[in-house]
C-alpha cells in the first residue's frame, strides 16, 4: 500500500506516542482535525491504526517484514517437502554417484535394511572420495557418509522458516524430513532443500 507523506507522518506519531487523540495528532502536524479525517479513515480501514472512542489512535499494523514472516510460517515442512532419494548403506560410492546423476539430485539419504535413516551424502562427500583415488566400486557409502546422530533433520509439522534457518545455520543444502518411529530411529518421508525453499518463494510471489 502506498502511503502519502502525511499518512506516513501520522503513523510515525502514533507509533511513538499512541494511544493519542485526533486533536493531538492534528496539532503536532499543524493542521485542522477536519483535514486529518480522510487520512485517519484510510489508515484505520487499512488496519494500520486502531481507533478507540475516548482512548484515541494506536498502532495496529505490523511491519511488512513481520507480515511476510507470518505468512511464510503458515507453510509446514510436510506441505512443501519434496521426494527424497535414498540409497542403502552397503551401496558402493560408485552407485551413489550414478544415482546422483540419474535422479538429478544433490544429496542422498542413506538408510539401513530396516529403512531407517543412517546417513547423508552430499556432492562434495562423493567428489572427495572420487579424487581420493580409492576403488569406488568397493567402498560402501557408509564409510564416507555423515552419520547419525550428527544429522540435522526436520519434522513434518514444523514450519518452513525453521527448516530454512537450519539450512543456513548448519550450512547444508538439504534436510531429511523424518518421522520418529521407535526409540531414536527415523524414517525419511521427504526432504527440504534450497530448491524447495526457492520454489516456495517463487510460488508465493507470482
Ligand atoms: P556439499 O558438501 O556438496 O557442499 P552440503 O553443504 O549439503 O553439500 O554438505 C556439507 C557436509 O555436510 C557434507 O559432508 C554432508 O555429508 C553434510 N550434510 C549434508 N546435509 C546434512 C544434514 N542435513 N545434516 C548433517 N550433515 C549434513
Amino acid at each position: 500500500m502506498n502511503l502519502s507523506q502525511r499518512q506516513k507522518k501520522i503513523l510515525e506519531i502514533v507509533k511513538e506516542s499512541g494511544p493519542i487523540s485526533g486533536e493531538e495528532i492534528a496539532s503536532r502536524l499543524s493542521v485542522s482535525r477536519a483535514a486529518l479525517r480522510p487520512c485517519l479513515a484510510v489508515l484505520t480501514m487499512a488496519g494500520l491504526l486502531d481507533a478507540r472512542p475516548r482512548v484515541g489512535y494506536s498502532y495496529a499494523g505490523k511491519e511488512a517484514k513481520n507480515l511476510f514472516a507470518d505468512y511464510l510460517k503458515r507453510f509446514t515442512v510436510g506441505e512443501v517437502k519434496a521426494v527424497p532419494t535414498v540409497i542403502r548403506e552397503e551401496s558402493s560410492v560408485y552407485d551413489a554417484i550414478v544415482s546422483l546423476f540419474v535422479e538429478d539430485v544433490g544429496t542422498l539419504f542413506v538408510i539401513d535394511e530396516g529403512g531407517f535413516l543412517q546417513g547423508i551424502l552430499s556432492r562434495k562427500d562423493l567428489l572427495k572420495a572420487a579424487i581420493g583415488g580409492s576403488d569406488l566400486l568397493r567402498i560402501p557409502v557408509a564409510v564416507i557418509m555423515t552419520r547419525m546422530p550428527n544429522l540435522v533433520t526436520v519434522e513434518p509439522d514444523q514450519d518452513v522458516v525453521v527448516a530454512a534457518k537450519k539450512i543456513v545455520d548448519y550450512q547444508v543444502d538439504a534436510l531429511p524430513v523424518v518421522r520418529k518411529v521407535e526409540g531414536d530411529k527415523f524414517k525419511v518421508i521427504g526432504k527440504i532443500t534450497k530448491t524447495t525453499l526457492a520454489r516456495l518463494l517463487a510460488e508465493v510471489s507470482s
